[in-house]
């Protein structure tokens, strides 16, 4: 893998008029040198591919990283960046200008005699794009999250804090394998599910209740991302029961609409123009969904902005959700892979109305 992104690396240097890359950003750095660890830097030239790392990571690294020279450094890690830029020759350098600090890019230029450039996405344009090993990565991702979903589920009791809750997939993530959750879990309950994004709190499971889970776990250095939401003892109200409907219907129909040559925007607008025309428009205000990948949110992305097109290989999600305040709110999220001819689910929840605890 390593040689085809090099070489999809080099010739974007090419194009963008310089004759290295550098980064010290994890993502980056484990998409492009394999690479897990917290610290490191990436330097690719024409001829060379140099790794640096600290002490801590020098055993990792041998371990990891395929296909680079690699260095052990010492002190700051961007200042050595700056003297291997010069040591190697080079005179124009891009960074992805995401994933730089100002500071960092200040300590990298002050040990360097030649120029720093700004090149949008030239890495993560590569990483939109998943290898088939990266998207089984992916998919067992899922399948592990989808596994704590299903067990603790199943064992859902009424008192259950929305805290409690969220603390016990994250815990069952790392027991059953993964490195941790990829994003704080979202568990809310009752009219508290109208927050999109909300953080869990102190508040106790009751009959009745709207149950709201959106999760993820980090398995072998890629992400998962699923939201399922549930009625607790039973159905909360017959408006729950619509709203649940029209979130569903308008992610199945989003997802039929998938496929190569489509625009982020126009997938978007397929499941918001069928939530706006039920009168719910309001209601859906954040993007149908995001790429997923070594980071939980990247790109592509669907949203009424985006108008990035979809090429086979892309992972995105599709979460519409709609959210009323005093009442709840619903998301269901599954992650699909871009197919020669439509999409592929890399989630297998079921999605139907279920009622748990009963
Ligand atoms: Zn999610
Ligand atoms: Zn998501």
């Amino acid at each position: 893998m390593t040689n085809s992104i090099l070489k999809a690396l080099r010739e974007g240097l090419a194009k963008a008029e310089c004759d290295a890359f550098c980064s010290i950003a994890p993502p980056t750095n484990q998409y492009l040198a394999g690479f897990k660890g917290t610290t490191s830097a990436v330097i690719i030239t024409k001829t060379h591919a140099v790794f640096l790392c600290d002490f801590r990571y020098t055993e990792q690294a041998s371990q990891q990283v395929k296909g680079y020279e690699i260095h052990e450094v010492a002190g700051s890690l961007p200042a050595r960046v700056g003297e291997w830029l010069d040591k190697l020759g080079v005179k124009t350098a891009a960074f992805e200008p995401g994933y730089l600090t100002v500071a960092d890019f200040e300590s990298i230029q002050k040990n360097f005699e030649g120029a720093l450039k700004p090149v949008s996405a030239i890495v993560s344009d590569l990483r939109q794009i998943k290898s088939p090993d990266e998207i089984e990565r992916i998919r067992a991702a899922s399948a592990l999250a989808e596994g704590v979903l299903a067990d603790l589920t199943a064992a859902l009791d009424a008192g259950v804090t929305e805290r409690d809750l969220a603390a016990e997939f994250e815990y069952e993530f790392k027991r059953r394998g993964a490195s941790g959750a990829s994003f704080d879990t979202i568990a809310l309950f009752g009219p508290r599910s109208s927050l999109p994004h909300g953080a869990p709190g102190d508040t106790p499971l009751a009959r009745g209740d709207i149950v709201l889970l959106d999760f993820g776990c980090r398995l072998d250095g890629y992400c998962s991302d699923l939201t399922r939401t549930f009625a607790f003892g039973t159905i909360p109200s017959p408006w729950f029961d619509e709203v649940y409907e029209l979130t569903l219907t308008a992610q199945t129909i989003a997802l039929e609409a998938i496929r190569p040559g489509k625009t982020g925007r126009e997938v978007d607008a397929v499941a918001r123009d069928l939530i706006a025309e039920a009168g719910f428009g309001p209601n859906f205000g954040h993007g149908l969904g995001h790429g997923v990948g070594i980071e939980i949110h990247e790109g592509p992305r669907l949203n009424k902005e985006s108008d990035t097109v979809l090429v086979e290989g892309m992972v995105i999600t599709v979460e519409p959700g709609i959210y009323v305040p005093g009442k709840g709110g619903v998301r269901i999220e599954d992650l699909v892979v871009v197919t020669k001819d439509g999409c592929e689910l890399l989630s297998a929840a079921p999605k139907e109305l279920k009622v748990l605890g009963r």
